[in-house]
């Protein structure tokens, strides 16, 4: 597949690598069903995937849970966000493990506490609530140096996600690019 080499500028990427991604600096624009971020870097042989997208995407809906149909929607939507393994596929001679997750659905009300336009946005508000669910995944790799790529085998899961824009920095490079259900695989 296709070997991104773009020498984009991942400085807010790095910043926001330190806090919650979620004042991400698109703004609202940032949430747009069926498109995700996916952040990556590789360092020394820790691999770290963040994953943010849409809970309608890979929930199925986005208002808190409330019957107990939506509570067992919920539940089992959380315990496939956390088996990382079927969502990502990653060069088996690498001989990466998963050793931490984490998997976080955020509301809107939280996400618009940094907003400066918070008083002009409950006037405007549709009464439609938003939420992104962010996961983020850390591997230890034995052969760091053999991980060449990752597949993001979620997109067989989840049939509305249309694509993710992903920034990534490995050693001596930074990637960038777009992932889709066609075009699933990320190359460095
Ligand atoms: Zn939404």
């Amino acid at each position: 597949m296709k070997a991104f080499a773009l020498t984009l500028a991942l400085a807010s990427f790095a910043a926001s690598a330190d806090h919650h991604s979620h004042d991400n600096t698109a703004g609202h624009g940032a949430h747009e069903h069926g498109h995700g971020q996916f952040n990556l870097v590789l360092d020394g042989d820790q691999l770290m995937l963040e994953l943010q997208a849409p809970a309608a995407d890979l929930i199925g809906f986005e208002h808190k849970a409330s019957s107990d149909a939506e509570k067992a929607q919920l539940k089992q939507a959380l315990a496939r966000l956390n088996a990382a393994d079927t969502l990502f596929t990653l060069s088996p001679d690498a001989a990466c493990k998963l050793t931490e997750q984490q998997v976080e659905v955020g509301h809107d009300e939280h996400d618009h506490d940094h907003d400066a336009a918070h008083e002009q946005d409950h006037d405007d508000h549709d009464g439609h609530e938003h939420a992104d669910v962010h996961a983020t995944y850390t591997f230890t790799c034995a052969k760091p140096d053999a991980l060449k790529g990752i597949t993001a085998t979620l997109f067989g899961l989840y049939p509305t996600l249309q694509r993710l824009t992903v920034q990534g920095i490995v050693p001596g490079n930074q990637v960038a690019g777009e992932l889709t259900p066609s075009d699933n695989t990320l190359s460095w």
